[in-house]
């Protein structure tokens, strides 16, 4: 049986692979240990670089020295609690 190049897989795991390839991938992938931890090598490797791009907005979003909206003074009482004028 013939295996898969390592940009064959790349393909599939991209998902840029036609179907009756990506089928006939996978029916090789079922028989050969080699192949199918290329594939999984290169699937790991996808997936760490979809979450750092997807970790790049969220982090950016984040102001610097969040929250600094309401700061008590413990000896001054908080302005913010109603608790404390009745
Ligand atoms: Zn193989």
């Amino acid at each position: 049986m013939e295996c898969y190049s390592e940009q064959i897989c790349a393909l599939a795991v991209d998902g840029e692979l036609a179907p009756d390839e990506a089928r006939r991938l996978r029916d090789h992938l079922t028989t050969c240990r080699r192949c199918r931890e290329l594939v999984d090598a290169l699937r790991a490797e996808n997936r760490v670089l979809s979450e750092s791009l997807q970790e790049l907005p969220e982090e950016a979003a984040v102001p610097a020295g969040f929250p600094r909206l309401h700061r008590c003074d413990i000896s001054t009482g908080c302005p913010f609690d109603e608790n404390r004028r009745s």
